[in-house]
């Protein structure tokens, strides 16, 4: 007998010979084996299929153990890997690896064991409780809740489109509870930086240990701990889980809740499979046979315009819970504050003013700057000279309380130099403002305020992020300053004042999505402003500031928005008018891999022609000592993606069997972000 087992490494799957000692009486398909490969490699794998055809022209190895007595994998999870595979053009291995716990190595399981029995009475204990408390809905959110239960009726999928504040997650807790009451389980996608211990104690007070974590910054034990009871024949009935939830083995699902469906950190860009949770869990809903809310403040266009074509029912929520109202956005010119010569670092004189006030009444403010560090770079003042990443393609960041620079994709960490290697100046100017910046400005324009910062940089573990959020909730700082990170499902009673420092770096992006982008993060920050006691200040800083896009921010037109947007999307054959794929190509020559790219841009034309365009150089073109070109294919929403695929993957086998081709590396990124 033989097996076909996927192994965590980018192939489909491998055969092996059943040695008659190990052939259980059972079929192994799903069971975890462990297996040889190569000269001196061992890898615990998934028996995919087993059969009798003898593999033709290869040596045939044999299975040394068998570690499984059941599957853990179970069929509604072959059939999902299959089809995230196929749709974003990877192969089995890499799905595999993303699905299960690292901790299924049977290596590591036995050291496992002994951590995770310390640390589960920290984790789970203290959040077990039983009681339902289940609060009674307001009007609107009643009538949005019927309108849901009604739309399910007829479709699969519904959309339900609430400004901040109005109620969404109560009325997810209600659906969830008439799911659980029908026995069905129910899955919950919050995006990374949304799940923090706010929603999950909300959650748990209500569903208590009948509902599961999942968490990316969670230990390999605790994840395996969360698989391991999803493969039991008692699985949580409620995961509140991050993208790579919808990848645990479910039985019974009945719900699927994307909360703020449009959030881009759902895209997972590296490594493969590089999938979209969102449209990833449509297909698993589908698949199990179960329902799908997409919910958000600010639809994206892709899930907007299937609600508009009636292909998703849409629920509109246009209050806040018990009418508070939206915060006002006051807009500030930051270009004529500049020519007046008025700006101090990155205030305004009308944003110090409206700070002041605040912390006079002892309310606490947010500071959302999209850039961490000190600033993006330094540059010798002498000759211009600056410091860039010798892996990368990327200039340096600085960071002034490490005295480094640092190159925000590899990681790469250098001193600061003394002299400008280039002419042995000794001066340098820092450009461009990071979190860090703005937090060393702070004290001079704020007398005794105290602050707090979330960024990456300060949220390196999980305690380091909810201390900061704790902190900020019990009023230990005046002021919050943060990244994309403070504009997520944080809800502080006390903020009255949010400042956007500077509106135009995202705007100005070299993207598409650039002003949708802006739109979602711009509204999601002004969101968090007066909640609960009274309506909040928004002040938006730009250089544009009578340009349409940023009227339609501080208005709350999110139609108006959608309509130009739409336009020019269509104009210029984008999504969701027409689907990309990027086709990458790495290298470590440049030379030759531009004449390899260019090679492949050929035989990719025969086939879709002007579809294909590039190659280019993308906007990094080199990460990790190898340089990348870029080919974007646009086809028609209706192609069948099987014809794709069948044609780009054997285009994909010419071009690594050419003899130049050794050690070319191609990937694919299926509707990119
Ligand atoms: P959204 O998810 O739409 O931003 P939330 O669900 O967080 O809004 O609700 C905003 C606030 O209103 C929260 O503090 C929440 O506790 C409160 N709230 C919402 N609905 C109810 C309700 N039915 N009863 C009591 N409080 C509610
Ligand atoms: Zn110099
Ligand atoms: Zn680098």
């Amino acid at each position: 007998m033989f097996a076909d087992i996927i192994l965590p490494i980018p192939f489909d799957s491998f055969t092996y010979l059943v040695p008659p000692t190990l052939q259980p009486t059972r079929d192994m398909r799903g069971c975890r084996v462990v297996v040889p490969l190569g000269k001196n490699k061992i890898y615990t794998g998934i028996v995919l299929r087993t059969h009798d055809t003898t593999p033709q022209g290869v040596e045939v190895k044999e299975i040394l153990e068998v570690l499984d007595e059941r599957p853990v994998v179970n069929e509604q999870q072959f059939a999902f890997w299959q089809w995230l595979a196929n749709y974003y053009l990877c192969p089995l291995g890499d799905v595999m690896k993303a699905a299960l716990p690292g901790a299924m190595k049977p290596k590591d399981e036995a050291a496992l064991k002994e951590s995770s029995r310390r640390r589960r009475s920290l984790s789970i204990g203290s959040l077990c409780s039983d009681n339902v408390t289940v609060r009674p809905l307001s009007p609107p959110q009643q009538t949005a809740f019927s309108e849901i239960e009604a739309a399910f009726q007829s479709k699969s999928t519904v959309l339900l489109h609430g400004v901040t504040s109005s109620g969404k997650t109560e009325i997810y807790i209600h659906l969830i509870n008439n799911y659980l009451s029908e026995g069905k389980q129910v899955l919950y996608l919050l995006p990374e930086i949304a799940l923090t211990t706010q929603i999950t104690e909300r959650l748990n007070h209500v569903f208590g240990n009948r509902m599961g974590v999942y968490h990316s910054k969670f230990t390999d034990a605790q994840r395996l701990d969360v698989y391991k009871r999803q493969a039991s024949s008692e699985p949580y009935r409620l995961i509140l889980g991050v993208r790579s939830s919808i990848l645990l083995p479910f039985q019974n699902l009945g719900l699927v809740i994307v909360d703020e469906e449009h959030e881009q950190s759902y895209k997972q860009q590296e490594p493969a499979p590089r999938y979209h949770a969102r449209d990833a869990a449509l297909m698993l809903a589908h698949m199990c046979g179960a329902k799908t809310l997409l919910g958000t403040a600010t639809p994206s266009f892709e899930v907007y315009h299937q609600a508009r074509k009636g292909r998703y029912g849409y629920v509109q929520l246009t209050q806040r819970y018990q009418d508070m109202q939206l915060p006002t956005i006051e807009v500030v010119d930051a270009k004529e504050a500049k020519r007046k010569k008025l700006m101090r670092g990155l205030f305004s004189p009308r944003l110090i003013e409206v700070m002041r006030e605040a912390l006079d009444r002892k309310e606490q403010i947010i500071l959302f700057q999209n850039r961490r560090g000190f600033s993006s770079f330094i540059e010798c003042k002498q000759c211009g000279w600056v410091p860039r990443c010798p892996h990368c393609d990327v200039t340096l960041t600085l960071h002034k309380k490490t005295s480094t620079l640092t190159c925000h994709y590899c990681g790469y960490t250098t001193h600061i130099p003394e002299r400008c290697p280039a002419c042995e100046g000794e001066r340098f100017a820092t450009i461009g403002t990071g979190t860090e910046k703005i937090e060393e400005q702070i004290p001079k324009l704020f007398e005794g305020a105290t602050t707090l910062r979330m960024d990456l940089d300060t949220t390196r573990s999980r305690s380091h992020y909810e201390n900061i959020i704790n902190d900020f909730s019990n009023h230990q700082a005046d002021i919050l300053i943060g990244t994309q990170m403070v504009t997520k499902g944080l809800d502080f009673d006390n903020v009255s004042v949010v400042g956007i420092l500077d509106a135009d770096t995202m705007l100005n992006l070299p993207d598409f999505r650039s002003y949708e982008r802006s739109f979602q993060t711009l509204s999601q920050v002004a969101g968090r402003a007066g909640r609960k006691h009274h309506a909040g200040h928004v002040i938006l800083q730009t250089r544009s500031a009578d340009s349409d896009i940023i009227r339609q921010i501080s208005s709350n037109d999110y139609w108006q928005m959608f309509y130009t947007q739409m336009l020019e999307r269509q104009m210029f054959s984008y999504p969701p008018f027409r689907r990309l794929i990027y086709v990458y190509l790495r290298h470590r020559d440049d030379q030759l891999l531009e004449h390899l790219a260019i090679d492949m841009g050929e035989r990719l034309r025969k086939v879709f022609g002007d579809r294909i365009l590039g190659p280019d150089r993308p906007p990094i073109a080199r990460l990790h000592s190898l340089y990348i070109r870029k080919l974007m294919l646009k086809i028609e929403p209706q192609t069948s993606i099987d014809k794709v695929r069948q044609a780009l993957l054997s285009i994909q086998q010419q071009m690594l069997a050419l003899p130049v081709a050794k050690s070319l590396n191609i990937y694919y990124d299926v509707d990119p972000l």
